[in-house]
């Protein structure tokens, strides 16, 4: 019998995806110290970034004409330009040596052993199960390529990869991915595996693959929505599981 193909996402999926709320929340300590009393709150910094640094993921930068996206520059960047913001609204002059601490702080986040760190056990026993059933594993993430490379590297040393046949990044949408793999591996049904309904579940379901959406809290790209995504979830293409560890107890019925 043919196997069955798993195509997994990364962030949120294999992986708990909040690689910069340490650095940003250090990074906000800093500003705090900088400005002195005519800092605003902690909370307040903490929640002006995270709006920016939203934001910034279309904008932009100047140094190489393209948009942030979800790159290198966008993130620490994002914390300096806070910081000047800040400096222009409270009138404090800004200080260099803030703005290279600010930007080693952010850096912190790409770091391999906080990758490593960020893997979910899970994904290790889910990994084995299926290999162990003759499957075929993929990895498909969207996002930068240099990123999501350093992750790929991440998840070699941790152990993980030897699992996967694939690991394919995105750059934008993954629709075209999920007709490549379609055709580059054959199989007897195919499976999408992610966080994301909008970006794992939806295309997947479009290429023809059966759905497994597994929510995750940290999701901000879906935070707040999670009710009416389930609603208009299509429940003939998908399922709706709480974590990894469920697709075993189900494989069955797959
Ligand atoms: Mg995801």
């Amino acid at each position: 019998m043919a196997s069955k193909v798993w195509v997994f996402d990364l962030d949120g999926t294999l992986m708990n995806s909040d690689f910069y709320q340490k650095p940003t929340e250090e990074a906000c300590t800093e500003i705090m110290r900088a400005l002195g009393d005519k800092s605003p709150s902690f909370a307040e910094i903490k929640r002006k970034h995270g709006e920016l640094d939203k934001r910034m993921v279309y904008l932009r930068n100047p140094d190489t004409g393209k948009l942030y996206l979800y790159t290198k520059q966008r993130f620490p960047t994002s914390l300096v330009k806070i910081y000047e913001i800040f400096c222009k609204e409270t009138g404090i002059d800004m200080s260099v040596p803030v703005t290279r601490r600010l930007y080693a702080i952010g850096l912190k986040a790409f770091k391999e052993e906080r990758y490593i760190r960020k893997i979910k056990p899970q994904s290790f026993s889910i990994a084995k199960f299926l290999k162990e059933q003759g499957d075929i594993l993929v990895i498909l993430t969207k996002g930068d390529k240099r990123v999501q490379g350093d992750k790929k590297r991440a998840l070699k040393k941790a152990g993980l990869l030897k699992y996967f046949d694939d690991f394919i990044i995105a750059p934008d949408s993954k629709y075209a991915y999920f007709k490549l793999i379609k055709s580059r591996y054959e199989g007897s049904s195919y499976y999408s595996v992610g966080d994301t309904y909008k970006d794992d579940i939806m295309p997947g379901i479009k290429t023809g693959y059966f759905g497994i959406y597994i929510p995750y809290l940290l999701n901000w790209k879906e935070v707040g929505k999670f009710k009416r995504i389930e609603q208009g979830r299509s429940k003939k293409n998908s399922n709706h599981y709480d974590n990894l560890m469920e697709i075993v107890e189900k494989y069955r019925y797959l």
